[in-house]
Parts: C-alpha cells; sequence; structure tokens
C-alpha cells in the first residue's frame, strides 16, 4: 500500500551532529534545507537549517546524511535521547570503590619449549631469519616490502596466520616503526624485515623506541647505496647503525651474521638481547646473506614469551604502566640519558661477541663481518698455505664492538687488514674501539669494495701480499 505524502515521516536534525556537508540541500528537491549562518557551540560547525512546510517526507535528506545521528525521520525522535541526556555513571555505583592499592606488575615469566629432532634444512639468510624470529616467540611482526629482504615478510605473512600470529603490510617503513613502538610498548616481541634506504626512514622511530626503552627487533638487509642505490651487497650501513640511530644519544646491540644458519641464531639471540635490556637490537645482514641458502640447524628448544612487568598490556595489573619518551623537564631528561648511558655501558661492557679463526699466531690480522668474513676466510687458508701467518678476527656484535677479544691478539699481530664492502665504515668502528681502548695498534691497511661489489678471496689475497693497501 503506498504511503501519502501526508503520512511519510519529516526530518529532523540534531543541530549538534550536522557536519555541515550540505548533501543534504543537493538531496532535497523542494528547497527545504538551506545552508546555516549559525556556528554551533558545541562543534564548532554551522549545522543546515529546515524549513519543512513544503517536505513530502521523501527521505532523500536522510539517505544523503552521513552521519549516523544526523538527519533522521521524526518518528525516531520519541526514541531519540538527546546526547545532553546523557549522563555518565559513576563507576563507584557500578564497580564499587576503587582500591586505592592497584596491584604491583609483575613480570610473567616465558619458557623453553622443547623442540623434537629434525633434519637440518636448507634456507635462504631471510628465511632463516624469520624462522629465528618465530622459535623466539615472536608472532608480530611488522613490514614494507623492498628487496633484498621481502622474502622475511613475506614468508611471516604466509605462516603468521597459522600461528594465531599477526603480520602487518603498512603503508610505510616510517608507519611500520611506529607499530611496532605500539606493539612492544603491549610487551609483545615484534621484528621487521627492511633493507637499507628503509632503514634509514625507520630511524627517527627507533630513536623513540630507544627513548621510550622498548624491545623490537630490525633486521636490515643491507644494499648498496647512497640514496636507492642498488639491491646488490653491501656493508652501507654499520655506521647508521653503530652511530646514527635517530637523533638523541642512542645506542642499539647490532649484530652481524655470517651465514644463514647465523641469521637464525642471532635474530633468536636479538629478542632475547631486545628484551633483557629494553632496547632495539639490529641485525645487519647484507644483501648476499639475504639470499644465499645454506644449512640451517634448528635449535633444541623454542621460546613462549612471558610478559615483563612494565608492559602496557590493558588489565588492571598493568593500568599504571606508561610507556613515553617525552620529558620535557631538562635536569629530567638528563637524568633519563645518564640511565641509558648507563645501560649502554652495560651492554658494551657484557655483550661484545666475536669469531676468531686461525688468531692464536696470526701476524697479519684480517678483520671483517658478513658475506666478506667468508672471503676473508677462504684467504687466510690461501696466505697460510703461502706461509703468511694469517688469522680473521670477525666482530659478530659491530656495536659493541668486541675491543675485549681483539686486544689479547694484538701482542702477535704485525699488520691488521680490514676487508669490507663499504668505503671504511667497519674500520672506522675498529679505529674507534681501539682509540676508546686507549691500543697503539699495528698499520692498518684495507680490502675494500663496494656499490653491490663484494671482496674476493684472491684480491684479498693480493691486497694482503703487496701489503694490503688499496
Ligand atoms: S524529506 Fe524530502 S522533501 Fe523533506 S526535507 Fe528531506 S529531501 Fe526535502
Ligand atoms: S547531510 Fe547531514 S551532516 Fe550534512 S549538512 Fe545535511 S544534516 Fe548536516
Amino acid at each position: 500500500m503506498a504511503v501519502s505524502a501526508a503520512t511519510r515521516p519529516k526530518p529532523f536534525l540534531e543541530a549538534e551532529f550536522c557536519k555541515g556537508c550540505l548533501r543534504c540541500i543537493d538531496a532535497c528537491p523542494k528547497d527545504c534545507i538551506s545552508q546555516g549562518d549559525q556556528i554551533n557551540a558545541g562543534t564548532g560547525y554551522v549545522p543546515v537549517e529546515l524549513d519543512l512546510e513544503n517536505c513530502n517526507g521523501c527521505a532523500l535528506c536522510i539517505q544523503a546524511c552521513p552521519e549516523p545521528f544526523g538527519l533522521r525521520p521524526e518518528t525516531d525522535h520519541a526514541d531519540h535521547v538527546h546526547a545532553a541526556e546523557f549522563e555518565l555513571e559513576d563507576p563507584k555505583t557500578l564497580f564499587g570503590e576503587r582500591s586505592s592499592s592497584a596491584p604491583t606488575p609483575v613480570a610473567r615469566p616465558g619458557s623453553e619449549i622443547a623442540l623434537p629432532a629434525t633434519e637440518p634444512l636448507v634456507l635462504k639468510g631471510t628465511y632463516a631469519s624469520a624462522l629465528g624470529a618465530l622459535l623466539a616467540g615472536c608472532r608480530h611482526v611488522f613490514g614494507y616490502p623492498i628487496t633484498p629482504s621481502t622474502e622475511g615478510a613475506e614468508l611471516m605473512a604466509k605462516v603468521l596466520p597459522k600461528l594465531d600470529g599477526a603480520f602487518v603490510q603498512a603503508v610505510s617503513e616510517v608507519a611500520v616503526v611506529n607499530m611496532m613502538y605500539g606493539c612492544s610498548g603491549a610487551g609483545l616481541p615484534c621484528i621487521t624485515f627492511t633493507s637499507s634506504p628503509g632503514f634509514s626512514l625507520m630511524l627517527e622511530g627507533i630513536s623513540y623506541m630507544i627513548g621510550a626503552e622498548l624491545p623490537g627487533v630490525f633486521v636490515n638487509v643491507m644494499r648498496g647505496g647512497p640514496g636507492l642505490g642498488n639491491i646488490a651487497p653491501e656493508q652501507s650501513d654499520i655506521k647508521l647503525a653503530c652511530r646514527g640511530l635517530g637523533h638523541g644519544n642512542t645506542h642499539a646491540i647490532t649484530l652481524a651474521p655470517a651465514t644463514p644458519q647465523e641469521m637464525l641464531d642471532l635474530t633468536r639471540l636479538a629478542f632475547s638481547l631486545s628484551f633483557k635490556y629494553r632496547n632495539p637490537v639490529v641485525i645487519l645482514g647484507d644483501g648476499y646473506l639475504g639470499q644465499m641458502t645454506g644449512v640451517v640447524r634448528l635449535p633444541k628448544t623454542m621460546t613462549k614469551p612471558g610478559l615483563p612487568a612494565w608492559a602496557v598490556w590493558g588489565d588492571r595489573e598493568h593500568r599504571s604502566n606508561l610507556i613515553c619518551s617525552i620529558l620535557l623537564v631538562e635536569t629530567e631528561l638528563e637524568a633519563h640519558n645518564i640511565h641509558l648511558n648507563d645501560k649502554y655501558a652495560e651492554m658494551a661492557a657484557t655483550e661484545q661477541r666475536s669469531d676468531r679463526y686461525r688468531c692464536e699466531d696470526a701476524e697479519v690480522l684480517l678483520v671483517a663481518c658478513n658475506t666478506p668474513a667468508g672471503m676473508a676466510k677462504g684467504a687466510v687458508e690461501d696466505l697460510r698455505n703461502q706461509g703468511v701467518k694469517a688469522g680473521l678476527f670477525r666482530p659478530i656484535t659491530l656495536w659493541p664492538f668486541p675491543i675485549t677479544s681483539l686486544a689479547p691478539l694484538l701482542s702477535t699481530v704485525k699488520r691488521i687488514v680490514v676487508v669490507e664492502a663499504s668505503p671504511g665504515q667497519l674500520e672506522d668502528e675498529l679505529r674507534l674501539a681501539l682509540s676508546h681502548a686507549g691500543i697503539a695498534p699495528p698499520p692498518i691497511s684495507s680490502v675494500r669494495r663496494f656499490g653491490g661489489v663484494l671482496p674476493q678471496q684472491s684480491e684479498i689475497v693480493a691486497g694482503v701480499l703487496k701489503g694490503g693497501a688499496q
């Protein structure tokens, strides 16, 4: 049965719910609605005005109105409760008096779960790192694709939904790092995979995470720079990771794996260190290592993470926790920086890691990390076969540089040759560490390639034999 215009409900409008978009004016065939000229004091918008004398109740204006509580049929009016009529319930009447002593949050410990023995896998470095994160109990991954790191995120996107986890592809690297800020603020392990230009974009957020004392693992599969550069391997971000993590007084433990096995092992370690110190940890791989396949043995256990006492978890116990790096009072910010620097000093004293190959009697000490360390290791064998007492010192932590294990080797070393895929970023870290330790080093020379070119074993041998300078 047709409904006559006389019986169709006309619209009504509560001015507080009108945003002044004017769509209803265009929609009305009877020109019943006009632009208002009064600013609503409560909203700051200018609501439309209704003159419904000619209104036929067609409801076109109601359909056009995008506001859920905007134009509505007058039949709703009886049920409508004006916003001002809402009264917030006093929580006391609902829940009783609030306890004067909120419980102190207590850390909920994690646990290690035994894994069945399995055959070794053959994995590329990015996959091995992703697997390491899963075994560390990470179920939250944020990413923005960038070659040559993308496979790590890609694998996570496939498996996390099956593991009750979440992979979020953000709109940019800036969004990624801020999602990590939020996730780790809740006390949850999280990771991202990126490559050099993407890592540059994350630096401000990493600085915020360091300031707010939040964990998080950043896998940077380094590629040739500067700028977009290319997608071939380079050790282009040693300086960024060790010296330039955003503004302010920042440091993060920086790990440099050399094999797919270490991509897994050091990713697991990174989570542990990250939560131990409440600080991001950076894993610097290179483009070759990210794509290179190798034998990977799984550990005997995997981690079920606990919940730190500081987590903003959203329950009563954690309600008083606050994650923030804003300290506007100068003396408070200075005190916070003193606290952070004490933490860096503890990391520097206790987290140095290195690998030493045939260093016991070495007179020529090669220093290399990541993929170039593999070439340098081969060069050590070649040089030994030619009667040169060569050894390889491989820093696994680039920050802190493992000066404590390097220093004792220098009693027999007559010269150091730094082998790297960068124009001197590793050598700078070495020289800085020696200087801070007050060690007068033997002559230092280098074998360097960059721009996506790796130093080859033969040119390392040739460089050492002719004196190492290049
Ligand atoms: S119901 Fe129809 S006629 Fe009445 S104001 Fe809305 S659009 Fe105009
Ligand atoms: S469509 Fe709704 S929100 Fe927009 S001016 Fe009209 S009543 Fe206001």
